[in-house]
């Protein structure tokens, strides 16, 4: 443990707008290679970008969620480098003048306390084409569809300490641009993905270790594998007196390695200026409090207002926020019961449900039981009409599209028994009809009881309130 881990992570979240950054092209997931690639985006002589208004308010959205400051004047710069899927020869992206900057997000820790990550700054920018290996013998194919797309670069602060706090951090993004809708966070689609900057240094060290930077990680599980082994790397280098060279490293999930791919190119080879194609953007204060105005109510305040509001544990409350979709879910299920059943709610929704969505690979958004429907399934265990054993069957029956819950309890004659007399009389047959265990029972062996309850059960097709049946033998026997 002599070793402190240092992470910084740069976030690309590919903005959901329909159309490219500075051209009309469309932006959708999977057409044709090179279909979907203007003149702009080919960066041919004599074409012109014109910015796309959308991926500034995305941004700006983006800034006021993280607590960062608007810049009210930014400025796009070209970032020269050459690599085939590049074709202008430069990236379009922004340097010395970012959008936004200066925010925080916070996050849970494994301990149950929480942490501020610093955001430096989220710039805009281009994304490049894409180099096509398999199928091409010996040659590699240039996709330029995806140039020109719209991204969003969230640059954190080097204030990360373990594999596990960046995974925590990375998720935090994904909920956060998925909740503002500025990304659709498709992590196999590429729409959201991160390279991770570590070094290591002694504990109690105040600067900073030479990084190398892991690039293009698309998975929480392989952020989280590739950064462990990154770490173990540098620590045995330096422990064997060896010394980390600042460099771009690829994680193969295959072999489960990182390996070098290039050397780490400084800021200065990349003879960034000023675009001259594209005017400064500049964001008047009035549209910043525009777009303020129209955030919804964030994942953090959200999650904190449901733990007020409905009596819930932080654990569920965090879980309940994971989505916007699931967060709405909730509250309109949630709302339509007593207030005192919202926790009853709060436990289907995270164990039945979210157990049929998975089951069936739905979202939340295409349940096969609206928040409505469960609502008045969870009434009526809470009002004791049914167990909640009983409710599972309900529920499944609901979920097959048999109708809603009143319905089915009908149909099927669910409903608990709660007559005292009838269920006394039940369990006046059971006692009689089983002699030895009632000896032994009275002998002192007292875990009899849950046979007896079982065979109250098992005569009344679970429909018996198990809490009344318990009373009711105990008084029997005793
Ligand atoms: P670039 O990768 O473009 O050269 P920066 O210097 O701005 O960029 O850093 C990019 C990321 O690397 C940031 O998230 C930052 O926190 C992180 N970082 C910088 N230095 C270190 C370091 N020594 N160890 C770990 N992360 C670092
Ligand atoms: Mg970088």
């Amino acid at each position: 443990m002599k070793w402190e881990t240092v992470i910084g992570l740069e976030i690309h979240a590919q903005l959901a707008t329909r159309s490219k950054i500075f051209s009309g092209s469309a932006t959708a997931y999977g057409a044709e290679p090179n279909t979907q690639a203007s003149l702009v985006d080919l960066g041919y002589p004599g074409v012109l970008p014109v910015l796309n208004a959308e991926v500034v308010r995305m941004a700006v959205r983006f800034g006021l969620a993280t607590g960062c400051t608007i810049a009210p004047r930014s400025v796009f710069a070209r970032k020269n480098y050459f690599y085939p899927d590049l074709p202008k020869g430069y990236q379009i992206s922004q340097y010395e003048l970012p959008v936004v900057h200066g925010g925080y997000l916070e996050i849970d820790l494994a301990d149950g306390g929480r942490k501020r990550v610093g955001i430096t700054r989220a710039h805009l920018e281009e994304d490049a084409g894409k180099s096509l290996h398999e199928d091409f013998h010996g040659m590699t194919g240039i996709d330029l569809n995806r140039a020109g797309t719209p991204l969003l670069e969230i640059v954190s602060e080097p204030d990360l300490r373990s594999p596990d706090e960046a995974v925590a951090y990375m998720r935090r993004i994904h909920q956060l641009v998925r909740w503002l809708g500025i990304c659709d966070g498709n992590m196999q689609e590429g729409s959201f993905r991160c390279d991770a900057n570590i070094s290591i240094r002694r504990h109690g060290e105040t600067r900073l270790g030479t990084r190398t930077e892991l690039k293009n990680l698309n998975s929480f599980r392989f952020i989280e594998r590739a950064i462990r082994h990154e770490v173990e790397r540098q620590i045995e280098l330096v422990e064997d007196g060896g010394t980390v060279v600042q460099e771009t490293r690829l994680y193969d999930p295959e072999r489960d390695v990182t390996r070098p791919m290039r050397s780490k190119e400084e800021a200065n080879d990349y003879r960034y200026f000023p675009d001259p194609d594209l005017l400064p953007v500049v964001i008047e204060p009035a549209t910043v409090e525009a777009i303020r105005a129209s955030l919804p109510e964030l994942p953090a305040a959200r999650r904190e207002r449901f733990v007020r509001d409905y009596g819930l544990p932080d654990y569920d409350a965090g879980v309940l926020t994971a989505s916007r979709e699931l967060a709405e879910y909730y509250e309109a299920a949630a709302g339509a019961v007593p207030p005192p059943a919202a926790k009853l709610v709060a436990n289907w929704v995270m164990g039945e449900l979210t157990a049929a969505l998975n089951r069936d690979g739905l979202d939340i958004g295409s349940s096969r039981v609206d928040a409505p429907a469960l609502a008045g399934l969870v009434a009526r265990i809470h009002d004791d009409t049914i167990s909640g054993k009983i409710a599972k069957e309900v529920f499944e029956a609901m979920w097959a599209g048999e109708g809603d819950a009143d319905g089915i309890i009908e149909a099927r004659g669910l409903k608990q028994i709660t007559d005292a007399g009838a269920l006394e009389a039940i369990v006046a047959e059971v006692i009689a009809a089983h002699p030895g265990q009632v000896a032994e029972y009275r002998d002192g062996k007292h875990k009899l009881m849950g046979f007896f309850v079982g065979q109250v059960m098992k005569r009344t097709q679970g429909k018996a309130n198990p809490g009344q049946v318990n009373a009711l033998i105990k008084a029997a026997l005793e």
